[in-house]
């Protein structure tokens, strides 16, 4: 199976380096000149955006469903370079309604597409344990089951084309909200004179425990390391595109705008840049407790 990897970031370079590590034939592209080169001193056969060579999958991992947009369109556009029967996986956090129009395209230009959304950050993608939501044809996801399995721990079919996308955005709005209402409850214990620590023991052994609480917070938050590899600007685009969903939708009011306004509050001290996980942290400095407030 030949791929061809498109966004040679965070999570599409370790993608690549995991897939050719399995034995497939790997290519991998990127708009910077520095991303390819950062890859291809790694080992990976790098080429420029307009050289794509012809492969069987075309791999994406791109920061918005504009850049996604870009390149099955336009630039280089895969709708036009791309040998028939050959798969475009997106597994970029995108917009679920241009996943299913681009789907649409796709598949009336005789390609198959797959969203297939990951969860895990780069260490994920790194040692293909990635989690992955799937939104297509099951025909498709058979055929590329070598290669799924190759990069992820589990994966997930929830329906058709756009499916893995919605299914995405739901997920990322949990795990935003967890971040808030976690620093929220260990703040509280912090204040009554619970050690932060000793406090998340606890909430890890009852039902208040989930993935923030179990992974994000004693390896990011607690320890003060902050390198998750996921950025507040891309939770951020998630929150939004979660609730532009909501509203056409025509959803009833529910906690998802306080969650999008409360991430959106800071930008000056919470710089899209930042690791996500930096939210809950300024949270906890915010409610440490002070000589006067300590019991
Ligand atoms: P990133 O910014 O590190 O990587 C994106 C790459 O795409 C960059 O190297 C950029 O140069 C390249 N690119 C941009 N436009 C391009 C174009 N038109 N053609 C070719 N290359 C182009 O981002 P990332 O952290 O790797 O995230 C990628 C996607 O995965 C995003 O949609 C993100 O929401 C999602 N995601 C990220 C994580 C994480 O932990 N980082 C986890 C889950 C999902």
């Amino acid at each position: 199976m030949r791929i061809c990897v498109i966004g040679l970031g965070q999570m599409g370079g370790n993608m690549a380096l995991t897939l050719q590590a399995a034995g497939f034939d790997v290519a991998g592209s990127d708009l910077f000149e520095s991303a390819r080169q950062r890859l291809a001193k790694r080992g990976l056969p790098v080429i420029a955006p307009d050289e794509l060579p012809p492969s069987d999958v075309y791999l994406l991992s791109l920061p918005t469903s504009a850049q996604v947009r870009e390149v099955v369109e336009t630039s280089p556009g895969l709708l036009g370079l791309a040998p028939k029967g050959s798969v475009i996986v997106d597994t970029s956090t995108s917009d679920p309604v241009i996943s299913r129009e681009l789907a649409a395209k796709v598949q009336a230009a005789g390609l198959e597409w797959l969203d297939a959304p990951v969860s895990g950050g780069p260490k994920g993608a790194a040692t293909g344990k990635l989690g992955m939501l799937l939104g297509g044809e099951a025909a498709t996801i058979e055929c590329l089951a070598p290669m799924l399995e190759a990069m992820s721990a589990r994966y997930t079919h929830v329906g058709g084309p756009g499916s893995g996308h919605v299914v995405k955005l739901a997920n990322n709005y949990l795990c935003a909200a967890h971040l808030l209402t976690t620093a929220e409850a260990v703040a509280m214990a912090a204040r009554a004179g619970v050690d932060p620590a000793a406090c998340l023991a606890g909430l890890n052994s009852g039902s208040g425990r989930s993935a923030v609480s179990e992974v994000n917070f004693p390896e990011w938050i607690l320890s003060g390391r902050f390198d998750s590899g996921f950025t507040t600007g891309l939770m951020r685009k998630d929150l939004r595109l979660a609730r532009d969903a909501a509203k056409r939708l025509d959803m009833p009011p529910g906690l998802l705008d306080a969650v999008v306004e409360a991430w959106h509050a800071d930008p000056e001290h919470l710089a899209d840049g930042d690791d996500f996980n930096r939210i809950a942290g300024a949270l906890l400095a915010a409610a440490t407790p002070t000589e006067e407030t300590a019991p």
